[in-house]
């Protein structure tokens, strides 16, 4: 089997919140990356990246530049594809456009693999199980009034989630009273038995997140997310020390030895990995394990449907952000019942492009 063709579509994917219907700005989208690739015995497998930013025409172009590479490659030998890739381009990396278009690939060369072996990615990775939990996640924004957070709080609880995340460093100049405050209503919307994580986005100081983070140890956040710049190792570490609070963290970092600088000064207690900074289901798997050995769980970020395999598989997955961003580019996606998502046994990533979508958001 070889690698025979490869189509990249830039996309344009609008920037609504289907969960609970609490858009900021009408009409605004998101640039993604869609890429389809194609062997010749007319397996296809599929892969999304995301991040181009205003420069998706760049990073468009990379992931072309980069699959022609590798046609006529086994598409089941992935270390060596990217160890080929690395050689020819990697100077571009690691933090940039060269990680999200390896990530590109490397998510469709897995799902080529199991498509091949016909097996679902969550079983070839190391099926821990079947179904996980997942929280909603891109509802309860910052820049939401009180109210506006807690009507979408009571609709992500009638929509049967048990988990959702909110976020703090709100926008202007915010007292840690007002920060305190909307912590608080969101927790009185939704009662006490519902999960609520919390993100600041790296919009604290270490000292800020700890003076925050203390008056509100009694809302029960089942985390705090990215307190304070992500690479400030000491300073995350500094905050998870003071907290009773779970701290998460490492959605900004890129490729594999962020993480290790990340563990090895216990700067969270929760580790985070985004697919497509990390390099994709092969490297994302690698920080699942040494975040094991460390005795620490970890968690998605963003992309529930490709996510969810990688979670699945290993033992220390902890739950699946449910952030809608990319569901309108696939046919059909995993259920959620009872609050988890529900993993099928389709091959590969067991997922198919909308096709009438990726014509409609085509960029
Ligand atoms: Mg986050």
């Amino acid at each position: 089997m070889k690698i025979a063709r490869y189509d990249v579509i830039p996309l344009k994917v609008p920037e609504d919140d289907p969960l609970a219907n609490m858009p900021e700005e009408a009409g605004r989208t998101r640039p993604v990356v869609a890429l389809k690739l194609a062997t010749d015995d007319r397996l296809e497998g599929i892969g999304v990246t995301l991040y181009g930013g205003r420069i998706n025409r760049a990073l468009t172009a990379a992931i072309e530049d980069m699959a022609a590479l590798i046609v006529g490659e086994d598409p089941q030998r992935i270390e060596h594809i990217i160890g080929k890739l690395r050689a020819a381009t990697g100077d571009s990396g690691a933090a940039g456009i060269f990680t999200l278009a390896l990530s590109i690939i490397d998510i469709a060369l897995w799902d080529l693999k199991g498509k091949a072996l016909g097996q679902p990615l969550w079983k070839l990775l190391g099926g821990h199980r079947q179904r996980v939990p997942t929280y909603a996640s891109g509802s309860l924004r910052r820049g939401l009034s009180d109210d506006q957070a807690q009507r979408a709080a009571r609709t992500l609880l009638e929509k049967g989630f048990r988990e959702m995340k909110t976020q703090l460093g709100l926008p202007g100049d915010p007292t840690p009273a007002d920060e305190v405050r909307r912590v608080t209503r969101v927790r009185e919307a939704i009662g006490p038995d519902i999960k609520l994580m919390c993100d600041i986005n790296q919009r604290w100081r270490p000292e800020q997140a700890i003076d925050i983070g203390r008056r509100i140890e009694d809302v029960g956040l089942f985390w705090l997310e990215d307190v304070t710049a992500a690479d400030d190792y000491a300073g995350l570490a500094r905050v998870t020390d003071a907290l009773a609070t779970p701290v998460a963290g490492g959605e900004y970092l890129w490729g594999i030895v962020p993480f290790r600088h990340m563990v090895e000064a216990r700067s969270v207690d929760i580790v985070m990995i985004d697919v497509a900074r990390v390099g994709g289901v092969t490297q994302w798997m690698k920080v699942a394990g040494m975040a094991e050995a460390f005795n620490l769980p970890v968690v998605s970020h963003v992309m529930p449907e490709i996510l969810v395999h990688m979670v699945a598989a290993c033992p220390n997955g902890l739950t699946v952000e449910y952030m809608p961003w990319t569901r309108a580019l696939y046919e059909e996606t995993p259920a959620i019942e009872k609050g988890q998502l529900v993993l099928g046994d389709g091959p590969g990533l067991g997922l198919k492009f909308d096709e009438k979508a990726l014509t409609r958001f085509r960029a």
